[in-house]
């Protein structure tokens, strides 16, 4: 048999998530985001499986555009950070994808392209993140100079995102909702603001399109189970077995570094996947991982391609015995809390070592 490690996809569970994420602004459109290779379940079979649920896609690259084409995929794709240069608006043209456009020099590009069909065309304004975007007072002017363009087309969406969704009643978030309505006082420009905690803790940021990304996939925004994130359905299990175990007295050390130590006497498992897998090294000793559906510990430093696993606590445990890493009974957030990360950093990190298997 081959090696045991896989991420399963729960294409059902990824739709449940998106007709949830529909219903929280049932007027609203969506715009799925599948950036980073749809947060490491796979973009293509993730678009596929969101045809009749989500209204566009958005992606950080063009590359990652051009990927769902090659598939023959053929679903609205909005480039988030827009064009990085001129030449990539002839295969933004070609391709039909439609564009952010964040700062002056984009402008300019569109100014000087000379496509035949009209791009769609979002701006972003930054009302706090300060990291894409014009100014609040700058909307008015940049909007008018795009909509003046035969290279734009009508409908463009005024963007902008949100610094501290995740944390409730936040005075950041509150302070740019309300820039972003005074930039846009007495304007008809659709808007669009709310990413997942957004979505689920803002009603105020609702709005003609939603961009959701984390909670597509089934994880909790706000790092930890919540209960606006209780109707979510996690999609990937990051799953592997046991195939090897041995007993440890009290007083043995085990991994690298020799930086764990058997306090009784132990049953230690070991696991194929490591961080080359994408299971960060950064795991405590301790990082609870499920073995035949039983609560373990990670136990050492995770190695390369394999980790060991306290399971002296887990009844009749053998080789070959199933172990989750994450997914329905253990929840990603959870284990990046025992990583000194965030959930969306470890599903982007699952490599491409680990096959995806997709239930459908
Ligand atoms: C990644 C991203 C999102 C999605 O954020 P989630 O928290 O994953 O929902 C939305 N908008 C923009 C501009 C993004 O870059």
């Amino acid at each position: 048999m081959s090696r045991p490690t896989r991420a399963l996809v729960d294409l059902a569970a990824l739709r449940h998530n998106a007709q949830f994420a529909r219903s929280l602004a049932p007027a609203a459109r969506l715009l799925a985001v599948v950036k980073s290779d749809g947060y490491g379940h796979g973009a293509v079979e993730v678009v596929r499986a969101l045809h009749a649920q989500a209204d566009a896609f958005g992606v950080a690259c063009i590359e990652e555009a051009q990927a769902l084409r090659a598939a023959g995929l053929r679903a609205p794709v909005l480039l988030m950070e827009g064009v990085f240069e001129p030449a990539e608006l002839a295969i933004a043209a070609r391709e039909n994808f439609w564009l952010m456009v964040e700062n002056t020099r984009q402008i300019e590009w569109l100014e000087r392209s000379r496509n035949s069909v009209p791009f769609g065309v979002w701006i972003k304004v930054d009302t706090g993140m300060s990291r894409l975007g014009f100014a609040a007072q700058e909307l008015p002017g940049v909007r008018a100079r795009l909509a003046a363009m035969p290279s734009v087309a009508p409908g463009i969406v005024v963007a902008t995102h949100l610094a501290c969704a995740d944390e409730p009643d936040h005075p950041l978030t509150r302070a740019q909702l309300a820039r972003l309505a005074q930039a846009t006082e007495g304007s008809d420009a659709q808007l669009s603001i709310a990413n997942s905690p957004a979505l689920l803790a803002w009603p105020a940021a609702r709005a003609a399109w939603s961009r959701a990304g984390y909670m597509l996939y089934g994880g909790s925004p706000f790092g930890r189970p919540d209960p606006v994130t209780a109707g979510l359905r996690p999609v990937m299990t990051l799953e592997s077995a046991i195939v090897s175990l041995r007993d440890l007295a009290s007083g043995d050390s085990a991994g690298y570094g020799a930086t764990w130590t058997a306090r009784r006497p132990t049953r230690l498992a070991t696991v194929p996947i490591g961080y080359s897998d994408g299971y960060p090294r950064s795991a405590a000793s301790g990082t609870p991982v499920l073995v035949g559906g039983h609560r373990a510990a990670l136990a050492g430093r995770v190695s390369m391609d394999m980790l060991m696993v306290d399971v002296t606590d887990v009844p009749e445990v053998h080789p070959g015995m199933p172990v989750q890493l994450w997914g329905p009974q253990l929840d990603v957030d959870t284990v990046a809390a025992h990583c000194g990360t965030i959930g969306y950093e470890l599903l982007v990190r699952v490599s491409p070592r680990v096959p995806r298997v997709y239930r459908s």
